[in-house]
């Protein structure tokens, strides 16, 4: 089965489209020369799959770490580019999860001032959320995502085959992201969401079914706002939490589980601030605690939380923008004071939450 979903963009509409099949190929480039970056790990477990995607004398084999998308690493990047005669024309295909599409985003951006690039995702979260809406996000001087840029791909092409592989933290990550666009989208969509929460585990179709819905609630955000200067901030939406937890634990929570606890974290914040009910709270924290099963024994410092979260490049001043829920349940951007009140807040639920598991 497939069928696809067209987005507009600043460079003109991409499209994505959905298949529970191997893609055989993407479109050539003017040139015919395809460059492709792939994560290591999935071409090993998939190699009979990807060898027509892959049948290219310029193929760069990488680890999907955080260290490999730092600034530090690229220009060992651009060598190989370069010794493979990478010229205007040309087209890189990324083959992988965010990591790599951060990667080959960015280096697509800024080669030769620009060279298009398509998408074949093989993780949850790059399949349901970050495959769409432009954005490359790079590490720079021990800051993540410090530097960017917006360039959308030509092409992505979503395939759930690959989801067979992935390890089952890896799939709980790609649903904090779900989630987290089901409750944008409101309560009688993440109402729905919940109630498939287990198929989403055993059923391909049924998350085939919530990977297309998901990418459809993003696109209307991110058709209204590519540039994120206004509606789309609240995609953040337990992002700057997520991060901070992430920083601080040294990524040993993977994206969108960080993400996952920091909706719960971002919902506690407002209930304390008085702006949801404690029932609320409540009513919101079981699909959120189930998402994040297997991580509620990390540890998070209070004080490099804290520190982490200041740093996050939404805050303007001394406050802390934070996307919390309003009255209503809808997700809102929020300027809190990071103050000794904050703190405590912070601190009574990091103690609330130790040994939950
Ligand atoms: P990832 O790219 O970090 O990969 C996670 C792990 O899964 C890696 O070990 C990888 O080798 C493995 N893997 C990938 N596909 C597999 C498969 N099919 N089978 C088995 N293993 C597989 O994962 P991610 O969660 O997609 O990406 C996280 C990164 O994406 C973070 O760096 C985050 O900052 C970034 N991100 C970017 C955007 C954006 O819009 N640019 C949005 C969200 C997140």
């Amino acid at each position: 089965m497939f069928d696809s979903l067209t987005i507009q963009s600043h460079k003109g509409p991409y499209t994505a489209s959905f298949s529970d099949e191997t893609p055989a190929s993407f479109g050539r480039s003017a040139t015919g020369k395809t460059h492709v970056i792939v994560d290591q790990k999935v071409l090993g477990l998939h190699t009979e799959r990807l060898k027509k995607l892959t049948d290219s004398p310029s193929v760069l084999c990488l680890e999907s770490t955080e260290e490999n998308k730092s600034l530090e690493r690229f220009p060992s990047y651009v060598e190989h580019l370069v010794k493979n005669k990478v010229q205007r024309g040309d087209v890189l295909l990324a083959i992988g999860g965010g990591i790599i599409q951060d990667i080959t985003c960015f280096l697509a951006a800024t080669l030769l001032r620009g060279l298009d690039w398509d998408f074949l995702p093989t993780t949850l979260l790059a399949q349901t959320d970050s495959c769409i809406g432009s954005k490359s996000s790079i590490n720079a001087a021990g800051a993540k995502n410090l530097l960017g840029t917006f360039t959308p791909p030509r092409s992505i092409q979503i395939s759930t085959v690959f989801l067979k592989t992935l390890a089952s933290a890896e799939l709980q990550s790609g649903v904090g992201e779900m989630i987290k666009v089901h409750a944008i989208d409101g309560p009688e969509s993440l109402a729905a969401l919940e109630k498939d929460y287990n198929l989403l585990f055993t059923d391909p179709a049924v998350m085939l079914h919530y990977i297309r819905r998901s990418l459809l609630i993003k696109q209307k955000l991110i058709e209204k706002d590519e540039f994120d200067k206004g509606i789309r901030n609240i995609l953040n939406y337990g992002h700057s939490f997520g991060h901070a937890i992430e920083a601080t634990t040294y990524y040993a929570v993977p994206h969108g589980i960080a993400v996952t606890m920091g909706m719960s974290f971002a919902n506690y914040v407002a209930m304390k601030l008085g702006r949801i009910s404690e029932a609320k709270y409540a009513a919101l924290k079981p699909l959120l605690d189930k998402n994040s099963r297997g991580f509620g024994e990390v540890e998070i410092p209070l004080d490099g939380f804290l520190q982490a979260l200041a740093k996050d490049k939404k805050n303007t001043g001394s406050n802390l923008a934070l996307i919390l829920l309003d009255p209503e349940f809808r997700p809102v951007k929020t300027q809190v004071p990071n103050d000794e009140a904050f703190r405590q807040i912070c601190s009574q639920y990091l103690q609330s939450q130790r040994g939950r598991e």
